[in-house]
């Protein structure tokens, strides 16, 4: 078990060490460690985000643990050098294309979530997102128009091939869960919405169990805060999905508490929090872990085959939260290490 760390900037860095503690005190025998920098502390020290060392420890190794990129001093740099980038690039040379982001309630989190306790408690949702295509991949720049205005274009594809992969994913996962699965388009405006759409209905021929339905992206928003409970397993194109997975970690209660794995063909994977950087609370030692720590538990999952693990972790952290051990963005007061220490007893 290799595992490439990057730990990145800001808070990644804080939450790293306490996944790395998780790490140790589950013992696993054969795991090897390697530390890389990515992000605004890469760019400081070696003039790029994504360093060729880093990338290339990250595709030799079996899994990737990341943290967070994002550093204000690096604001101004042209967009290449931005730390953001190392995180798309990263997942590009990894070939990783499905990112699963699951969201569920946390038993006693109700009140903080915004949603009212008796709906929040019904949340547990996987969000399967495509993650090498869409908006965010296509040709996109600037331009005038015939009249002189400026004008900003991005360019929204998928070709079929794109959306047959994630459509895979997302069946299989269903599969190992409630067996129902919400493809979310705009297939009602969208081209590429209506390729999407039929190539999931095309697929479906393959999972007769699984119950396939479709919703209208903004109708998706709206049910995601009205009634959460109706969903198992959504998959959704990238912008869309970036949306909707940060709406369903408030739903949830916190970010801090939302793990995510990026996968690609075979069991190799990237895992991270969904948050950022959090420059406003990065250095105050405040930052919740748990988030990191849920990640540890997604790569023991898909990457090792670890499932007892996976659900030990993932046990800890629900054992934690229920005692009352909560970080500031939970309306608590224990620190990045206090929350560590209490999930390192758990599974001790
Ligand atoms: P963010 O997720 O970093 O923070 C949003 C808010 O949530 C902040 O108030 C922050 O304090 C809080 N927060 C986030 N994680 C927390 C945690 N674990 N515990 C407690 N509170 C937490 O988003 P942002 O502020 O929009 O972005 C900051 C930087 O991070 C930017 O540079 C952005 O581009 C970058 N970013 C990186 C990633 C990534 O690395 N994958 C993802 C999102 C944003």
């Amino acid at each position: 078990m290799h595992i490439a760390v990057l730990p990145g900037d800001g808070i990644g860095q804080e939450i790293m060490v306490e996944a790395l503690r998780v790490l140790e005190a589950l013992a696993l025998p054969g795991m090897q460690l390697s530390h890389a920098d990515v992000g605004g502390v890469a760019y400081h020290k070696h003039g790029h985000p994504l360093p060729s060392e880093t990338v290339v420890l990250a595709k030799s190794a079996d899994a990737v643990l990341f943290g967070a990129v994002g550093d204000p001093s690096c604001d101004n740099l042209e967009r290449h050098l931005r730390p953001e980038q190392a995180v798309l690039g990263l997942r590009k040379e990894m070939q990783t294309f499905a990112n699963l982001r699951p969201a569920k309630m946390f038993p006693g989190m109700e009140d903080a979530s915004g949603l009212k306790p008796e709906i929040a408690r019904t949340i547990d949702i996987v969000i399967v997102r495509e993650l090498n295509g869409d908006v965010y991949f296509g040709q996109k720049g600037m331009r005038k128009t015939a009249d002189g205005l400026r004008e900003g274009y991005d360019i929204m594809s998928y070709d079929e091939s794109e959306v047959r992969r994630i459509a895979h994913v997302a069946f299989k996962t269903a599969m190992g869960r409630g067996r129902r699965l919400c493809s979310v388009d705009k297939a009602n405006v969208l081209e590429t919405s209506q390729l999407w759409r039929d190539v999931m209905v095309e697929t479906s021929a393959d999972y007769p169990e699984v119950e396939l339905s479709h919703m209208y992206v903004d109708n998706a928003a709206m049910q995601l805060v009205r009634n959460p409970g109706q969903f198992d397993v959504v998959v959704t194109g990238n912008l869309f999905g970036d949306i909707l997975s940060d709406q369903a970690s408030m739903c949830v209660g916190s970010i801090g508490l939302l793990a995510s794995a990026s996968l690609g063909e075979g069991t190799k994977g990237l895992y991270e929090p969904i948050h950022g950087s959090a420059p406003d609370i990065a250095g105050q030692g405040i930052a919740n872990p748990s988030a990191m720590i849920l990640s540890v538990a997604m790569m023991l999952r898909h990457s090792f085959g670890m499932e007892t693990e996976a659900v030990r972790t993932e046990a800890a952290v629900a054992a934690v939260l229920a005692k009352g051990v909560l970080g500031h963005d939970l309306g608590g007061n224990a620190s990045t290490t206090e929350i560590g220490d209490a999930i390192v007893a758990e599974l001790s």
